[in-house]
């Protein structure tokens, strides 16, 4: 097609500057190797270290998947109890990822708990539920990352909670869990008493952010086989604060605002299913344009962010205006004269211009109400659109208005993951603040975002948006700043680094 196939992207090879692996199967997976065609921003390549890292993990992954004698060994382990394989036993450990919470929460403690994966030497699985069966593709070459759920020996996987028995904080009060003295080493003899898998409940609840994240606990958990990951949120930026970590993230990402936007892009690619609908609304709809704006609205789930929706419309062009107008202005009247009058100077009449004069803009709403995108709409048929000087044609599209989240639901979720994607494609972004969902496509998109920040107590927010510093996500629930044992990394270097987030004072991002 002429259109919606930006130069940069031509530069791109499908396989993202080698973060995908090469020789995976087409068919299984069309976006993986399509993904490239619609991105519109490549601004961080892979370092040489992550790439090795990658590699390495892949052949880790094959060695120790399910179905391979060493994953049967880990199991038998963990079904008799016992902590660690017997010393010079070639053994595998494992993080299971579980489903807590909407799509975007779950993509981000996927790529979070993979990023652990990684810095650890852990072989990563995640437990997908039914309504999440076909969301995306394996990630792995020749090995699944499926974890068969129905022969896992925990039982109840998708129904245990933020505190279950064998949470680390339950699990360090009932001292089933060696600690580490103030220089990071454990008691003698400590491997025999570890248990054979700890639960991680790392999300808003905070249950384990404390302990897990001072790093004293770090050396303890590496004795354990098996790690269950129970979280909504990306805590990536956390893990930098582990000293044991810090160097090999330094390494793994020199730019720390690539972080979730090289992850993301690595592990998660939209199943066929997803794909399909993915691929059919862009041609349709948003590939004529020459620009392709994202708008994402989203009232926060704590429930005192509802505003009226004239009032939330009119912060949205409030924020437009702030900034830089993202969303093309439009002439006080109705009339087109501007418009025409350049149509034909500039194209001379052309129809092989898609008639659109060079100029034109798709603005894509992704939201579970219709109401913004109606506005928008009417908005651009009734008035003139100008950028610049220069007349402007504007379309106005929503995929779905799903009304309710119904997390619960696969065709819900397909729509939902798609409309993640679509957006993006956006060359420019307007998210909403605390929404995980709109981090995930800013980050996926490689675009810092402009955030239309929460109507806290129902009060229209002053000034209406922020421009993100960087693309990656804030994380909502840092751990409490509590002082641990072992010393953490060089503050100041921290700072310089870790900034409080544009839309929640208690949330941290890397940028
Ligand atoms: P967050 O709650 O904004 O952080 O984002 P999540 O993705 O974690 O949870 C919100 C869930 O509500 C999504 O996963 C969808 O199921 C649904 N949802 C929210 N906004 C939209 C939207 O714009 N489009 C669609 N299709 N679903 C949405």
């Amino acid at each position: 097609p002429r259109h919606g196939k930006p130069a940069a992207a031509a530069d791109v090879d499908e396989l993202l500057g080698g973060l995908l692996a090469p020789g995976m199967d087409r068919r299984s997976c069309r976006s993986r190797h399509q993904l490239h065609r619609y991105f519109k921003h490549f601004p961080y390549a892979p370092s040489p270290h992550l790439l090795s890292k990658l590699r390495a993990y892949e052949s880790l992954h094959r060695r120790c998947a399910p179905g391979t004698p060493l994953y049967a060994d880990a199991i038998s382990r963990l079904r008799s109890g016992l902590g660690a394989a017997a010393a010079g036993e070639e053994s595998c450990s494992y993080m299971v990822w579980l489903p807590f919470d909407g799509l975007g929460n779950r993509m981000l403690s996927m790529a979070s708990g993979f990023l652990y994966a990684l810095l650890t030497g852990r072989v990563f699985l995640a437990a997908v539920p039914p309504d999440s069966a076909d969301l995306f593709c394996e990630p792995f070459p020749n090995a699944t990352w499926l974890l068969p759920v129905e022969d896992f020996p925990v039982a109840n996987l998708f129904g245990l909670g933020p505190r279950p028995d064998h949470s680390l904080t339950r699990l360090l009060a009932k001292n089933k869990i060696p600690v580490a003295g103030a220089d990071g080493d454990l008691p003698a003899a400590s491997n025999a008493t570890v248990p054979a898998y700890v639960y991680l409940s790392l999300g808003w609840q905070k249950t384990d952010l404390r302990p897990f994240f001072c790093g004293e606990n770090q050396r303890a958990l590496a004795k354990v086989s098996w790690l269950l990951l129970y979280s909504d949120l990306y805590f990536a930026p956390s893990l930098y604060k582990i000293a044991g970590f810090h160097g090999e993230l330094r390494r793994m990402f020199p730019e720390r605002e690539a972080t979730a936007h090289l992850l993301l892009r690595y592990l998660l690619h939209p199943g066929n299913a997803v794909w399909g609908l993915v691929t059919r609304y862009y041609g349709a709809y948003l590939a004529p344009a020459n620009r392709r704006v994202g708008v994402q609205i989203r009232m926060s789930a704590a429930g005192d962010d509802h505003v009226p929706a004239g009032d939330k419309y009119n912060q949205i062009l409030a924020c437009s205006r702030q900034e830089n107008n993202i969303l093309p202005e439009t002439t006080a009247d109705g009339d087109a004269g501007a418009g025409a009058s350049n149509l034909t100077t500039t194209s001379g009449g052309s129809s092989d211009d898609g008639g659109d004069n060079g100029n034109s803009t798709a603005i894509l709403v992704a939201s579970l109400f219709a109401e913004y995108y109606e506005r928008l709409r009417s908005r651009y048929y009734e008035h003139a659109a100008v950028t610049g000087a220069a007349a402007a044609w504007v379309g106005v599209f929503q995929p779905t208005h799903e009304e309710v989240q119904a997390t619960g639901k696969l065709e819900h979720n397909r729509k939902a993951l798609a409309e993640i994607y679509l957006l993006s494609f956006s060359d420019e972004l307007v998210t909403s603040g605390l929404s995980t969902f709109g981090y995930v496509s800013a980050g996926l998109a490689g675009v810092r975002p402009t955030i239309l920040l929460t109507a806290f107590g129902h009060k229209v927010p002053e000034p209406p948006c922020r421009r993100a510093v960087s693309m990656e996500p804030c994380n909502l629930t840092p751990p409490p700043d509590v002082k641990c044992r072992a010393k953490f990394v060089d503050e100041e270097d921290l700072t310089r680094h870790l900034k409080i987030c544009e839309d929640w004072t208690k949330g941290v991002k890397l940028y």
